[in-house]
């Protein structure tokens, strides 16, 4: 938001009391688009949807096929695609572009992409417009599994838009008294054979010639209407300097339930602008569930940015059939099913903040999301870890039980707990034939030995972390739901973290099967027995028992000197097993914080712990500083992946004051507010509002605290607290509070005492 300016500073602060709710102008989409494969500043492109939609669009800057999408760097748009999957590391599916071509006919990607400026630019998540340097003005405005796009060419000059079928096979059928194209793309990653997406185009103007054409060849068809084949694609001229407008809306079960959804869903509007109010409209009312008021006009774009974007997650993949009942095509079995089905997300990031923002703001949502859960393993056999839409089992843990012991212990009731657990047990006990996270990756030797051993196992120390987590959460499910069974099998696996510490350098390091700890143990030594990360980072992965942990590191004292540690040591990266600087090391070293890789997920809850060994205010100080410090909304806005709402849900979360530290409990860890006052709508009506008086930058030390009025002690929030509505006051001040001990009740959940 520092590059936009604002002229209008001062005119924003005096409106924004009058439209309290016109929150939607504070989301900037290109937060974190500045982003290449050496360093990146949040992965994300320009996503133009609603909350949770189907389908996003993106201008398109990379070559058809890349993932990396959009890049703020780029000069040229060569298309505005259909897209889904958020990050280029996943790469996408489902996708098809169109792109507005003046003049001569250009059909190739490279021919005909165009110049641009950002200052043509607005991206907004209801309205995405730009004018490329060639005069063509194109906008977006979504729906959920649709999208309403506007043309406008130069006067006199001969216009035309193409459609590109992407990467694999494809069909368009042009139908010119219709003034419609219709056909499918079946590019997608871990899916069926009969994986289609069909779409349908209608245009609001007459064409005066058409085509088809290939990405292939670049071949061009005049007057031909159909065509199937890879990379097949359409044309369609218009008469010149034309404002021509499209409707068009996808499904993934047939050409008829793209033409339901279509009606359903853009029938109700006649213009471009009716469907981009409607679309703000949706926003500012979602946005609004957190009103937060106070801070900087920047603390409330990179607030709502981040709200924004931890709204995307996770896209529906249910369609409304003519009835207005749900129901999904499988991307596990290829089959036809009733219900809710929901994709594009890694529980190994979202597992950790993402997913308890959405079960404490949308639980009907969440709710759904535990019974498709259950639907993914019925179809294909195992829970799902990362839905791509189909499961490829990525990265590592099975953390679909942390997702269900979460939403049991915060009330929500809408699955079969028992048909959970014995999922889970299925996932714990065996292998399956995807990635890592399918199934358990060393489940035997974690089972024998208490830990996953290295080198056996690549990143085996970082799965013995997550597996003894991820047994807490079916321990705690089994505990809450009277299941003794698995009760007692989880509760004796789940102290396992203790089996990879090294009392001799206090950290948790690979093991071999015979015991033997890996040799020259190197705390700055990436990859070997971790993932994405080094002991630094790796040491805090036991969310379910700190006070375990810290009895392990020697206690309190000793335990807050190693989380001081990981500031004040220096930014050194050993490369290890990956043999070269991948981004999140370059991060890490950018952020210039010590070890605090804040770029990537294992470390992001860990400033929270200080709040379990009585020393709140320092959590208080770096969670501030981490918000200051590696946020904002602009391009740059993220200090790395920003992957699937989770690096933004910690930034709400934060925002807000408390954090999910451990999911599958009920308690949100103390830090830090940013906001005077913030006041969160529930589902269920009720409002819990969050004070902070004397709030500042400064003052980011909390001094006396009250619940509803009362002397608040504890360090943590409890679910049914939020839930109930009332408020919650923080006295800030610029000292910390060294004074507080706490009593241990006032400390967050730990298994030991
Ligand atoms: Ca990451």
């Amino acid at each position: 938001m520092k590059k936009i300016a604002f002229l209008g500073f001062l005119f924003l602060n005096l409106t924004v009391t009058a439209y309290a709710q016109d929150l939607v102008k504070y989301v900037n989409t290109l937060q974190g688009t500045n982003s290449r494969h050496e360093l990146t500043y949040g992965n994300t492109y320009p996503t133009t949807a609603l909350p949770f939609g189907m389908n996003t669009w993106t201008p398109q800057t990379g070559r058809n096929g890349d993932g990396w999408k959009y890049q703020y760097f780029k000069k040229t748009i060569r298309g505005f695609q259909q897209a889904h999957q958020c990050s280029s590391w996943t790469n996408d599916y489902a996708v098809f572009s169109f792109m507005p071509v003046a003049g001569k006919l250009t059909v190739n990607e490279e021919e005909r992409a165009t110049s641009f400026s950002h200052k043509n630019e607005i991206a907004a998540p209801h309205y995405y417009k730009v004018k490329l340097d060639n005069e063509i003005t194109t906008e977006i405005s979504p729906t959920e599994r649709g999208a309403h796009l506007k043309f406008t060419f130069p006067e006199r000059q001969k216009s035309y838009i193409v459609l590109d079928g992407y990467t694999k096979l494809s069909l368009v059928k042009i139908i010119p008294n219709e003034r419609k194209i219709i056909g499918y793309v079946n590019n997608g990653h871990y899916v069926p054979e009969n994986f289609k997406n069909y779409f349908i185009v209608v245009f609001d103007e007459p064409f005066v010639s058409y085509g088809t054409w290939d990405n292939q060849s670049n071949e061009i068809m005049p007057g031909d209407s159909m065509k199937e084949g890879k990379g097949a694609g359409a044309y369609i001229q218009f008469k010149a300097g034309v404002t021509v407008q499209a409707k068009v809306a996808s499904s993934y079960i047939s050409h008829e339930q793209a033409a339901i959804t279509l009606k359903r869903e853009l029938g109700k509007f006649k213009t471009f602008y009716q469907t981009k109010e409607a679309a703000k409209k949706i926003w500012n009312e979602h946005l609004g569930r957190i009103l937060v008021e106070g801070g900087t006009e920047e603390e409330k774009a990179t607030f709502y940015s981040c709200f924004f974007r931890a709204s995307l997650f996770s896209r529906q993949f249910f369609e409304y059939d003519a009835q207005g009942e749900p129901y999904y095509y499988s991307a596990y079995d290829g089959k036809i099913y009733r219900g809710f089905m929901y994709t594009d997300t890694g529980f190994w990031d979202t597992f950790r903040a993402q997913f308890p923002l959405n079960a404490l703001m949308y639980p009907t949502m969440h709710g759904r999301y535990m019974n498709a859960l259950l639907a993914a393993y019925d179809q294909c056999g195992w829970l799902p870890s990362w839905s791509f839409p189909g499961e490829g089992g990525s990265m590592i843990g099975n953390h679909a039980i942390s997702l269900f012991a979460d939403a049991w212990v915060k009330g929500i009731r809408t699955f079969d707990t028992q048909k959970a657990l014995k999922a889970y047990y299925h996932e714990a006990t065996n292998k399956g034939p995807w990635g890592p996270a399918n199934g358990r990756h060393g489940w035997k030797e974690y089972y024998q030995l208490g830990y996953v051993p290295y080198p056996e196992y690549g990143e085996a120390t970082a799965k013995t972390l997550e597996y003894a987590y991820d047994d807490f959460c079916a321990y705690q499910l089994a505990k809450h739901t009277g299941s003794s069974f698995y009760e007692k099998i989880f509760e004796r696996q789940m102290f396992n973290y203790k089996n990879v510490f090294n009392p001799a350098t206090l950290f948790m390091e690979g093991k071999d099967s015979k015991g033997e700890w890996k040799p020259k143990f190197d705390p700055f030594e990436w990859g070997g027995p971790y993932t994405e990360g080094n002991a630094w980072h790796w040491l805090w992965s036991v969310f379910h028992d700190v006070n375990g942990l810290i009895g392990l590191l020697g206690g309190k004292e000793k335990f807050t000197t190693k989380l001081d540690s990981v500031f004040t040591e220096p930014p050194t990266v050993n490369t290890g097993s990956y043999g070269g600087m991948i981004h999140e090391m370059t991060e890490m070293v950018n952020a210039e914080m010590g070890q605090y890789a804040h770029g990537n997920q294992p470390i992001q809850h860990m400033v929270y712990l200080y709040n379990y060994a009585s020393q709140p205010w320092k959590a208080q100080f770096h969670v501030r500083n981490i918000m200051n410090k590696l946020y904002n909304s602009t391009e740059n806005g993220y200090p790395g992946d920003e992957d699937q709402g989770q690096t933004s849900s910690w930034y709400v979360l934060s925002a807000l004051g408390f954090y999910s530290v451990c999911p599958g409990t009920s308690e949100y860890v103390i830090g830090s507010p940013v906001f005077e006052k913030a006041t969160i709508t529930l589902e269920n009506g009720k409002k819990f509002v969050i004070k902070a008086t004397n709030n500042s930058p400064k003052n980011c030390y909390i001094g006396a605290t009250r619940l509803n009025g009362k002397n608040y002690t504890a360090k943590f929030l409890e679910h049914t607290d939020i839930l109930k509505g009332g408020m919650i006051e923080f006295d800030m001040q610029s000292q910390p509070n060294l004074t507080v001990e706490q009593s241990l009740s006032d400390r967050p959940f730990s298994l030991s005492k």
